[in-house]
This record gives structure tokens, sequence and C-alpha cells, in this order.
């Protein structure tokens, strides 16, 4: 493992950046070429092989940040889901999963996974007993998000990376609701870590990117069968990711502390039936999340007393957008049910928990005054 010295936000800005050697700008230059001299270099540039000097330079900033040694930038965040899995994988191999994945995830295992005779185990349970019973010979990775989408799980990291070590199974983490600057998973041993770079690292709800971070043997791995697959971003996008990655930390702070007031807020709210946040003493794993996670996140759910008012209120908010997508600087509120989890049926989404009232809350950057009196100018239309 890498040891970092410098603080968060001060590898937000600094970390991999590409030095303006002929004129000193203070930015990185943006080199936009798909076409590069053979002849003069060993190291054959093209952005479908994803290094180029921008797309290396920004690579350099995520590992940085996820305390790994190597990252590939992808088009999206699912490109970067079904690389991580899919350069592993082979017909007749099987994952385990955590069942309680964003809604894009789960469609992707039960609609591509079928096609290509990969088996598959969603486990509903948070115990780490659970994920050891479904390990089978022939398993090859073990899959998780925490903190989950969009119920606020989380799961022990440091048990799933020890269960994973001992089966000899690559271990994979969505880390995008908690962004790198909440919580790092490498730290306990977590081999690979994904992040949908469309929600806080661009933060600005205008930028559709994916990240995969890892040790140096994976990342190649991953980028030979990458190559091949296509998907890295491209070169205007890079730049602009990288520029917004400069403010990660700040805003990610900001969020963490808008949203635990919020929590708070709603949770002494006679408006509210239930609240999900991992900052909340109530939340029944806050201690683990207390124990490895820097911060809480700025994303929380709930539900309100009236569930069937859920739409109405959302329709009576002023400042907070409903929105899909998260981790905007702009808060964002919306329906799992009817956005990311709507592709999911009815029956499965309540079996994970996810009624058709429940509503995710994406904490934005704004005054937090402005916020809560938002939300209570709703409650009161409602
Ligand atoms: C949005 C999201 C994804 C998918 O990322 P895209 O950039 O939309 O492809 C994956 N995981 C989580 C947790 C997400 O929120």
């Amino acid at each position: 493992m890498k040891k970092n010295i410098k603080g968060f936000t001060t590898r937000c800005i600094h970390d991999g950046e590409l030095i303006d050697y002929k004129y000193k700008g203070a930015v990185s230059p943006l080199y936009l070429s798909t076409a590069y001299d053979y002849l003069k270099v060993e190291d054959h540039k093209y952005p479908r092989y994803f290094n180029t000097p921008n797309q290396l330079a920004l690579s350099k900033k995520i590992s940085s940040l996820e305390n790994c040694e190597k990252s590939l930038i992808f088009g999206s965040g699912i490109a970067a889901i079904f690389a991580s899995m899919f350069s592993f994988l082979k017909s007749g191999d099987h994952v385990v999963f955590q069942s309680s994945l964003y809604g894009g995830t789960i469609n992707l295992i039960l609609k591509e996974f079928k096609k290509f005779n990969i088996e598959h185990s969603l486990v509903e349970s948070l115990e780490i007993d659970d994920y050891k019973k479904e390990i089978k010979s022939n398993t090859k990775l073990i899959y998780i998000e925490t903190p989950s989408n969009p119920l606020l799980q989380i799961i022990d990291l440091e048990l799933v990376a020890d269960l994973a070590k001992k089966n000899d199974l690559i271990s994979i983490i969505d880390n995008t609701f908690a962004s790198p600057i909440n919580q790092n998973p490498v730290n306990y041993g977590i081999d690979i870590i994904i992040h949908s770079a469309t929600k806080y690292l661009g933060g600005h709800s205008d930028i559709l990117a994916g990240t995969i971070s890892s040790s140096k043997i994976l990342i190649d791995k991953i980028l030979e069968s990458s190559i091949n697959y296509g998907g890295n971003l491209s070169e205007h996008t890079v730049w602009l990711l990288e520029r917004s990655i400069k403010t990660l930390s700040l805003r990610v702070k900001a969020q963490n502390n808008n949203a635990f007031k919020i929590a708070e807020f709603l949770n002494g709210s006679e408006n509210i039936k239930s609240v999900y946040y991992p900052g909340l003493k109530s939340h029944p794993q806050h201690e683990l999340a207390k124990k490895q996670m820097f911060g809480f996140g700025g994303m929380l759910s709930f539900l309100l007393k009236d569930e069937n008012k859920s739409d109405a209120f959302t329709r009576h908010l002023k400042i907070i957008k409903p929105a899909m997508s998260l981790g905007g600087v702009e808060s964002t509120i919306t329906s799992p049910s009817l956005t990311s989890h709507s592709k999911i049926s009815k029956a499965k989404r309540e079996k994970f928990g996810i009624s058709d009232g429940l509503l995710r809350f994406s904490v934005g950057i704004e005054d937090y005054d402005d916020l809560e009196n938002d939300l209570t100018q709703a409650f009161q239309k409602i």
C-alpha cells in the first residue's frame, strides 16, 4: 500500500497534474491527439489503450485519492463495472453479490450474465457468514456496495476482504456513494474500487464517467480486456473531470455536513416515518460506519409518514430538484422505484426493502438553512 502524506484537498488539486513546461500555465494542458508517433516512443499511445497523457495524469490523481497503485478511466460507471467483472470471468464461473446494489448493476447481472453462462448469488443480508455460504468451487468474485443505494446499508469491508483472500476470490466494491473522501476500501484489503464518476467525482451533474482503481497486477489484467471492449473516456471529458476533482474534498465535506444536519432534522420531524443515514446513532450499522468511513456522506433516504404523498411532496420543493442521478453540488431528490430501480419488478424491489414511497436525497452544498426551509415549506403544503 502506498503511504500518503498530503491531505485529501491538496491531493485533489495537485496530484497527477500535467505540467505545462512550454508555457508555464497553471493547469494541465489538454492533448487531443488520437494519432501518436510509434517510432520514437515505446509506449504506443492511443485513447482506447487508456494511455494518453491526460488519461494517465487523471488516473494518477484518482489512484492517489483511493490509495491504489493504478487506475483506469471509463466512459461511464457501468462500463467500469462491466470491465471490472468481465475481465476476470469466463463461462461457468460464479459471482457472489450483495443484493442491495445500484439498479443498473442488478440489471446487468440479471440480463447479461445468463447469456455468458455466468452464475450468481444475490445475498440479502449484511452478515459475512451468509456470503461465505454462497462461495462455491467456481466462485471468482465477491462484489459489494457500501453505503448501498438507496438504503445506505453498511457492510464490513475488512470481513469481506478477508473472506475473499481466504477463498482466492477477487473483491470488488462500488465506492460511488462514499467517494474516496469518505472511504478508502483498499485500506481494509478490498482489491478493486469502482466509481461512477458521474456522481461525486464529477460533482456538477454534467459528466458521465467511471473509474477502476486497484493494484498494478489487477489493473494490467483489466486493461488487457478493456482495450478489446472499448469504453475509455474522451479526452475533453477527462480534462473536465480532472478540473472537477480539484474541489472534490471541499464539496464532499460540505455535503457531509449538510446531510448530517438534514438527517437529524428529518429524524426529529413529525412528517417522517423513517430516515436512513449512517451518521445517525439509530442507523443499525452506525458503529461500523464510524469505524470504516472518514465521513458519513451526502446521501440519505427517507419515508414520509404518509407514503402516498411522496410525489406531491417532491413537486412542492423549490430549491431541491427532483432529478435522477446524485452527487452534484445541487441538492436533488428522487424516487428509486421510479428511476434507478424501475427496471426491477415491484416484488423484487419490496424484497430489497425499497417501497414505492421511498425518497432518496442527494444533499448538495447549498447553505443549510435554505435546504431546511425548502423541506419545511413542502411539508406544510402536503
Ligand atoms: C450511477 C451509479 C452507477 C452507474 O454509473 P453510470 O455513470 O451511470 O454508468 C453505478 N453505481 C452507483 C452506486 C451509481 O450511483
